[in-house]
């Protein structure tokens, strides 16, 4: 049976950069989602229906308005097609969908490693563990371009401000793989943290792999590859 069709209305964009837009759903009935989670966006380009999976970066606790972070992509059209649509738009999607998940902070430091808009489902996900009383450090390492602010910034800073369990660093997306290569793999012999990584492309898997072969548990080091 296919997946019934929601639709939602475009009310509000906001631009972090000329090619990075937060895009502010409302829908008629608030979402039932878990952090981590996504929807695919049913997007009518010329003749074609496309389909386009967007993470969810807002929390489910915000009710019936969904946000998503979206990069134009250089010649792609699902992207620029979300980027030409204006306010009052109706946008069809199905889900939520996808395993990439964080119900409560796991019973372990937990490392998030988010590369540019890599942040949007990580976004909830460490929204959730920080409201379920960690026992355990939470930490962001947040790679960007090193151009712009990186996303949600000032909001990513004052989490850390009040949580001390929460500590946050920027580094290059370049410099990504030695950056997890010394502090997590090189630095000590403790295996037993949890990772979650998002990103584009093949800085994922070979984070990933890396971490993995390093000793850390398969189920451990989870992740998503746009
Ligand atoms: C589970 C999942 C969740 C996703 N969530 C998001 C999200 O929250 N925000 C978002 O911007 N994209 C997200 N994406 C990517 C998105 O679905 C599209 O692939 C992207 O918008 C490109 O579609 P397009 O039609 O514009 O370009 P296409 O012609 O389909 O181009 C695809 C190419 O763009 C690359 N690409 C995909 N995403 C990006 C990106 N963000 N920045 C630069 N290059 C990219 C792909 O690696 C591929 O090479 C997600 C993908 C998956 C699988």
């Amino acid at each position: 049976m296919a997946a019934p069709e929601l639709a939602a209305r475009l009310e509000r964009v906001v631009d972090h950069g000329a090619e990075t837009r937060a895009f502010f759903l409302r829908l008629p009935a608030p979402l039932v989602f878990r952090p981590g989670q996504f929807i695919s966006c049913l997007l009518p380009v010329g003749e074609e229906r496309l389909i386009r999976p967007y993470s969810i970066a807002s929390s489910p606790e915000e009710g019936d308005c969904l946000e998503l972070v979206v990069d134009r992509v250089p010649g792609g059209p699902g992207s620029h097609y979300l980027f030409g649509l204006q306010i009052g738009a109706t946008l069809r999607f199905t889900g939520p969908w996808g395993t990439f998940t964080l119900d409560r902070a796991p019973a372990g430091e937990a490392v998030f490693i988010a590369d540019g808009t890599g942040i949007a489902p990580i976004r909830p996900m460490l929204r959730r563990a920080l409201a379920s009383a960690p026992t355990h450090p939470l930490r962001l390492l947040h790679a960007g371009d090193g151009r712009a602010p990186p996303l949600y910034h000032e909001e990513l800073l004052q989490l850390a401000r009040t949580n001390p369990a929460f500590t946050l660093d920027h580094v290059e997306s370049r410099t990504l793989l030695r950056e997890v290569c010394r502090r997590w793999i090189e630095s000590d012999t403790d295996r037993t943290r949890h990772f979650f990584i998002c990103g584009v492309g093949l800085i994922v898997p070979t984070l990933r792999d890396s971490l993995r072969q390093a000793g850390y548990a398969r189920r451990a080091v989870q992740y998503e590859k746009w």
